[in-house]
């Protein structure tokens, strides 16, 4: 049901570059891949080196060789991979993207996915980046909210409760805010409904996400903070499920996980039907959020010299904005 002969581009894209392709049941993505990320995801597999972020990561699938030649000023339009012009010379320089992983679609189960990217880490430059972009991905922490608090939220979409479209608010915003803005940066991606407010979920639906999230995130800062690595460019991609119905159900499919009610590994894996089975499976309750790192097209492993502070810094700016939302939402309850 996950055929890779028909792809599409992957509408729930909120940052990085273009080209992020789904399958046409939507549960894959296709992201053409730089060497260094597939050699990340080939060693969580293989090896031990990152095998403490598995749980933490998006489920990996494989690689996907494109036959033929790149030719940049075309576009295969013949209903497979569209190979896109790329926009940075950086990606030109590094050429051919010949390889694609094939990655679990984070925001597939959820029936209106409110999805942030939010970049980690102070130190936005490759190690064997050109001088010339080390000044200015340097200029770039700097003038953002990088460098002070270790993370910039890249995009974020969030569905509008009377249309039932997601708005999306551009790199541009995360780019031009103030450490100090941040706060207000969560609220637009965690808004409550109201009179006043057409996105968002009620406060006392919103509250038991917000919590959830920061206990999943601050698991992830324990995996980090043992790792010895650098991470350049990756992000902790949030997703949580913005239709009432399917919120609620969702939550209470997590408290009976948590009582032992429910077996969460029993539920999945059986999507091997026919069609119609992507219908009933949307309706099935499940985890009405999830937070993965993302992005490891500049993440090494570097034995012997701990791990990035940058990044750790992020995951604590982000789980002080969560405390502070949710306090703010406690406070409405
Ligand atoms: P880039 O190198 O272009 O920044 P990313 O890996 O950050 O590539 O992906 C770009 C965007 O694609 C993300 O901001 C997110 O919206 C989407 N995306 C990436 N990976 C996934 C995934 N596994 N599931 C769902 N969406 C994803
Ligand atoms: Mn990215």
């Amino acid at each position: 049901s996950s055929s890779l002969d028909h792809t599409r581009t992957l509408a729930s894209q909120v940052g990085g570059h273009a080209g992020v392709q789904t399958t046409e049941d939507g549960s894959l993505i296709i992201k053409p891949a730089l060497p260094l990320e597939h050699k990340f995801y080939l060693e969580l597999t293989t090896s031990d080196a990152f095998a403490a972020l598995r749980p933490y990561v998006p489920r990996f699938f494989g690689t996907l060789k494109l036959e033929g030649e790149v030719d940049e000023t075309k576009s295969n339009t013949g209903g497979g991979i569209v190979i896109k012009e790329t926009d940075t010379k950086e990606h030109k320089d590094k050429c051919c993207f010949l390889l694609s992983l094939v990655l679990e679609n984070l925001s597939h189960p959820f029936l209106k996915p409110n999805i942030l990217d939010a970049k980690l880490g102070t130190v936005l430059y490759d190690e064997e980046a050109s001088p010339d972009k080390v000044e200015r991905m340097l200029k770039t922490a700097r003038e953002t909210t990088s460098l002070e608090t270790g993370v910039r939220l890249t995009g974020f979409q969030v569905y509008d409760n009377a249309t039932s479209q997601p708005i999306n608010t551009p790199k541009s915003y995360g780019k031009s805010i103030k450490p100090s803005d941040l706060p207000e940066g969560i609220r637009r991606f965690f808004p409550i409904s109201s009179a006043e407010s057409s996105s968002g979920l009620p406060a006392n639906l919103l509250l038991p996400i917000l919590q959830y999230l920061r206990e999943d995130i601050a698991e992830i800062r324990g995996a980090l903070a043992d790792l010895h690595f650098r991470m350049v460019g990756g992000s902790l991609l949030i997703i949580y499920e913005a239709d009432f119905k399917k919120a609620e159900e969702g939550i209470q499919w997590v408290k009976d996980v948590e009582e032992g009610k429910i077996d969460p590994e029993s539920d999945e894996d059986e999507d091997d039907d026919k069609d119609g089975e992507d219908a009933a499976k949307k309706q099935k309750p499940r985890s009405p959020y999830v937070v993965k790192l993302i992005d490891f097209a500049h993440t090494r492993i570097k034995p012997g010299e701990g791990p990035d502070e940058g990044v750790l810094k992020g995951i604590d700016t982000v789980l002080s904005l969560l405390d502070g939302r949710i306090k703010e939402v406690e406070a409405l309850l």
